[in-house]
């Protein structure tokens, strides 16, 4: 799997264990493109999003459309 730089450095300082569980969450929290409607996580884009809270608001880059914006975010139960 390839990582992105922020995923890396987050790697380096964290455990095996924990970083999995971040990686878990990060593919929990998802978002929809407001341009191009496709749903993309935040692992996905390169991010990792741990215990954070849902509902918010991140500017996220759209896999899909390459488009930049301000994107909700909301967590799925897998
Ligand atoms: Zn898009």
């Amino acid at each position: 799997m390839k990582l992105s730089r922020t995923q890396k450095i987050i790697k380096f300082f964290t455990s095996k264990a924990l970083f999995e569980k971040m990686m878990e969450d990060s593919k929990r929290y998802r978002f929809t493109c407001s341009n191009c409607g496709k749903e993309s996580s935040i692992w996905e884009i390169g991010g990792i999003r741990y215990k954070g809270t849902a509902k918010t608001k991140t500017g996220a880059w759209c896999l899909q459309c390459k488009k930049f914006g301000l994107q909700d975010i909301y967590k799925v139960e897998q």
